[in-house]
């Protein structure tokens, strides 16, 4: 434990059970002394979201769909009835109709390229716009983005798109909250096994290979994205913005192996 983020108060959105990447983050924040509320989807989620709020002496669980206006507005509103303010979002939240994580990028359809889009990349933007409002100076918030936005990637798709957008949105965002000494980051993350990645096409390859590709011959654990973004969102992070941080075993700096590389 530490106290980097004592006295401090914020959001964790896309908590839904204990391999989520928010539940790493979460446990980082609340191990450095931060009160945390967290927003779920749907009534099947609470029951999971509840508890391990408990176990990190939250009893802010709220619901969000982020595809709605007015349900990230009562969102707010209901943080605002217990909080006057706020010092970090994490949003980890990202979706995509899983037939389309299969195939080929150039059958995705208008209607799933719109809404993985408005779910994977406005909903930052507009959950940004809410929580300006009630930040304070030194505030900090944090999206999941992944390299697949970067180069192609097996299956990724459209979310590889959506992310690329979404990693744009975040050097935007940086710009215009940093007038108010906001910070916008981003973390691109190494494949970890999750809910949302087990809708991607032969997803256990693409772990094997960023395992036997990467510089540290591994993948990385939610506690190790958990502990960068306990870096961006408090005062170690103070002098980075717009940034998008990869925590994936270096895997993104590597474009070949070497044939006689000792451990292939
Ligand atoms: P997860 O399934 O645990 O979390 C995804 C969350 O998104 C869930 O809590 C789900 O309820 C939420 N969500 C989806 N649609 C929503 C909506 N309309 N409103 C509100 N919430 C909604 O999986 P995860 O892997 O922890 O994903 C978190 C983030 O990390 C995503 O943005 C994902 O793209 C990103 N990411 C994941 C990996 C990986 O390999 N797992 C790698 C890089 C980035």
């Amino acid at each position: 434990a530490n106290d980097l983020m004592a006295g401090k108060r914020g959001l964790i959105m896309g908590l839904a059970n204990d391999k989520s990447i928010a539940w790493g983050v979460a446990r980082a924040l609340a191990d450095a002394g931060a009160e945390l509320a967290f927003s779920y989807q749907g009534d099947a989620l609470k029951k999971r979201v509840d508890p391990l709020a408990a176990q990190l002496g939250s009893d802010m669980v709220l619901p969000c769909d982020v595809g709605s206006e007015e349900s990230i507005d009562a969102l707010f509103d209901g943080i605002k009835k217990r909080w006057d303010n706020i010092d970090f979002v994490v949003h980890a939240i990202g979706f995509s109709d899983k037939n389309e994580l299969r195939g080929r990028y150039v059958d995705t359809s208008r209607g799933n390229f719109a809404m993985s889009m408005d779910i994977s990349v406005y909903s930052f933007t507009a959950v940004m716009q809410r929580a300006e409002k009630m930040m304070n100076k030194g505030g900090s918030a944090v999206t999941l983005t992944y390299y697949g936005a970067e180069k192609v990637m097996p299956h990724y798709n459209v979310m590889g798109v959506a992310k690329a957008a979404l990693e744009a949105s975040v050097k935007y965002l940086a710009e215009d909250l940093g007038k108010d000494g906001i910070r916008v980051n981003a973390i691109s993350a190494g494949p970890i096994k999750t809910l949302a990645a087990s809708g991607i096409g032969d997803f256990r390859y693409i772990m094997k290979w960023n395992e036997y590709n990467s510089p540290l011959r591994r993948n990385v654990t939610i506690d190790e994205v958990g502990k960068s973004a306990l870096f961006l969102l408090s005062d170690l992070g103070s002098g980075t913005t717009g940034e998008n941080l990869h925590v994936d075993a270096g895997y993104h700096v590597v474009g070949m192996k070497a044939v006689d590389a000792p451990d292939m």
